[in-house]
């Protein structure tokens, strides 16, 4: 396994941002070839854990001859956001300098005009140079796992409809507990690796999603960072290279998927009526039914009168909970996959939150 790193220069002087990059290369030129990343939203860490334990596994794999398609980690790939602290909060969602998602404004660029990613870079912003080194990176791939994670959440991911049915081998061998369908070309990092294979040469494919996949995983929520999630989720991951052909040998791990699948427009966003703290009634991963009590805002400590109760709009499944306890008007409470449309608010091709 060969370990480099990518240099960034600061946008001031003096500083400059490492991203380490691990690589094997495999043995069949034909396997497909895979791109990791986990940590571009600088705090979640669920992602980070299971790539740290997947990487011995692909290094004993490596010294048996086992990697056939060429795999390539990022184990923290947002060096940038995870060095802003505000009063002892790190902000590794937005930049700083810009107020940039840094999983946001992406650039579309087909396949072919893929080197022009790397060009003219110092007369870009060092936040802008990040993410076209890691989209680089990805491009070059068949197979793209973004990893992140949620509030408090079920593991979930988002994947194009252009992948699924065929990514069922990736809800089975991780163990998904839903999947929500993505529609559009959003500026995402996953969108943008999508883009670029959309509008790119087939090569030996009737189709530019077969035998590819982009997608975002949201590993549970930002505090399940431990050792038996981290193993399990690396052997997950293991084994759905396995089932790509990417590493040789019968999967590992392989679950029964019967959690939900539900396009963006029949996920329920259940936001808060009013100010105030939360309690919650009901957990994620539990089912719910149209006017159950989900939760209760308490708006004015003390008097009972004040208390907001919110009810379900819809029969589903509970995959996301807020992580804060104090929320204010309008904010996201719960996410709810449904068989319902949603009607929710979104740019044409947009996620669901900004
Ligand atoms: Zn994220």
């Amino acid at each position: 396994m060969d370990k480099t790193e990518i240099v960034i220069a600061g946008d001031t002087p003096g500083a400059e941002w490492r991203i380490p990059v691990l690589k094997v290369v495999g043995k069949d030129p034909k396997a497909p070839k895979v791109y990791m990343q986990a940590a571009l939203h600088a705090g979640e860490l669920p992602g980070v854990a299971a790539l740290h334990f997947l990487v011995p596994m692909l290094q004993t794999a490596e010294a048996k001859g086992e990697i056939l398609g060429d795999i390539t980690i990022v184990p923290r790939a947002n060096p940038i956001g995870a060095a802003q602290w505000i009063n002892g909060e790190m902000e590794g969602r937005f930049d700083l300098a810009s107020r940039a998602n840094f999983n946001r404004d992406y650039p579309h660029v087909g396949l072919e005009a893929r080197e022009s990613l790397l060009s003219d870079l110092e007369n870009l912003s060092t936040v802008d140079q990040l993410k076209r080194h890691l989209l680089h990176m990805a491009t070059g791939s068949d197979l793209m796992l973004d990893l992140h994670c949620d509030d408090e959440s079920q593991l979930y991911t988002y994947v194009h409809e252009a992948y699924w049915p065929q990514a069922t081998d990736l809800a089975e061998s991780m163990g998904l507990e839903a999947v929500l369908l993505s529609d559009g070309n959003s500026s995402a990092f996953e969108d943008s690796v999508t883009y670029a294979w959309e509008h790119g040469p087939l090569g030996n494919r009737k189709h530019w999603a077969e035998g590819r996949i982009s997608i975002t995983m949201e590993f549970r929520g930002t505090a399940d960072v431990d050792p038996v999630l981290g193993r399990m989720d690396a052997e997950g991951l293991y084994a759905f290279l396995q089932r790509r052909g990417a590493i040789a040998g019968a999967p590992i791990r392989r679950e029964e998927f019967d959690g939900p699948v539900a396009g963006l427009d029949f996920v329920q966003m259940v936001n808060s009526p009013a100010a105030g703290m939360v309690l919650f009634e009901r957990e994620y991963g539990e089912t719910v039914e149209k006017g159950d009590l989900l939760a209760t805002i308490v708006t004015t400590p003390g008097d009972v009168s004040g208390d907001r109760q919110v009810l379900s709009p819809t029969d589903g499944t509970i995959v996301t909970r807020v992580g804060r306890r104090f929320l204010r008007r309008g904010d996201n409470l719960m996410k709810i996959a449904s068989r319902e449309l949603s009607g929710a608010k979104r740019k044409p091709g947009g996620g669901l939150e900004d």
